[in-house]
């Protein structure tokens, strides 16, 4: 793995003649402990904050930690030499090459600040996005989980967590490009669980948004994200015919029901506009019947609805496959170690 970051640990504490200019990052006003033994400098602010901690979260950052510190013992003319060193007040500094500053004050806030990543609240793109990038970067494993927690609330893998956050407001977005964002993080961070579901939420949406956000996700994702919704439209279709086929328990014969349950199939499948009808888990309650229930026999209605609702459930069974995806067990298997 190339590391994009460097350290000079060789300085000489607190005579080296090369401390950060007046001109260069300043400390940050909060994440600056008097305590800290490593600074790290992002292009507008310094961090000072422990080895320990930082340790403890990336297995990068000990594995460099480690390395610094083997070499300080060194020649000072083996490759990094002390004439490249950097600290702040004696103080060794770390310099965050392709690291914004978001990037790094998100990361840190995230291991040092009580609660402040919320993996149940609704949470700003800006935020998730440094964080997937500097939890893959640096091979933090724990803010990764609690990425992946935060991602299955919002693309649950059970149907009936999936309707209560469909029901609720709380990750609600006018941002019509957000699922591909956030498809875009699940990919970077290998969040199997979520994908069905976040594939779901993008290949429902219209036609337009879809065209509009490819260039948010890796080709092999659009490619995947159409040929699922292709898929599921047909599937759509089967079902509703298969549903408004005449009802063999029907009280009234097969006559008026049987007009009835036909017109409903053509008025499903006549199309207002250029959008396919309601996809499964969005479809209404009734499915395809608003009008012509209450015209319909008791058992007409009684089986169209448990069947509806048996095929919604099936349907959510299978969703992996329409993306091309394991099955949801094999999804919820704990991830192993490669
Ligand atoms: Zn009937």
């Amino acid at each position: 793995m190339n590391i994009d970051v460097t350290m000079d640990s060789n300085a000489e504490p607190e005579t080296s003649a090369t401390d950060v200019e007046v001109s260069g990052p300043r400390p940050h006003s909060t994440l600056w402990y008097e305590d800290g033994n490593i600074v790290l400098a992002a292009d507008v602010y310094l961090y000072r904050v422990h080895k320990s901690i930082l340790s403890k979260h990336s297995t990068v950052l000990k594995d460099m930690f480690q390395l610094c510190s083997e070499g300080e013992g060194e020649p000072k003319d083996s490759a990094e030499s002390a004439s490249d060193a950097e600290q702040y007040e004696g103080v060794p500094i770390v310099r965050m090459v392709n690291d914004s500053d978001d990037d790094v004050y998100y990361f840190l806030a995230t291991l040092y600040e009580h609660n402040f990543f919320r993996t149940h609240m609704y949470t700003k793109l800006s935020f998730l996005k440094s964080l997937a990038y500097m939890c893959t970067k640096y091979d933090a494993h724990k803010v990764r989980d609690d990425l992946v927690d935060h991602l299955s609330q919002i693309y649950p893998n059970t149907l009936s967590a999936y309707d209560d956050i469909m029901a609720s407001k709380k990750f609600k977005s006018t941002r019509v490009d957000r699922d591909f964002h956030l498809l875009a993080i699940a990919k970077q961070i290998d969040a199997r669980i979520v994908l069905p579901t976040v594939f779901y939420a993008c290949a429902t949406q219209p036609l337009s948004v879809i065209m509009q956000s490819s260039s948010i996700i890796e080709q092999g994702d659009y490619d995947t994200i159409i040929s699922g919704r292709e898929k599921i439209t047909k599937h759509s279709y089967k079902v509703a015919t298969l549903l408004l086929l005449p009802e063999k328990k029907c009280q009234r014969r097969n006559t008026e029901c049987e007009i009835l349950r036909t017109s409903s199939l053509l008025n499903y499948v006549d199309f207002k506009t250029d959008e396919p009808p309601p996809f499964p888990l969005q479809a209404p309650s009734d499915g395809a019947l608003p009008e012509a229930r209450a015209d319909l026999c008791k058992a007409c209605v009684k089986n169209y609805l448990n069947s509806l609702k048996s095929s919604r459930k099936s349907f959510w069974d299978r969703l992996p496959s329409f993306f091309d995806l394991e099955d949801w067990n094999e999804l919820r298997q704990p991830e192993s170690k490669t």
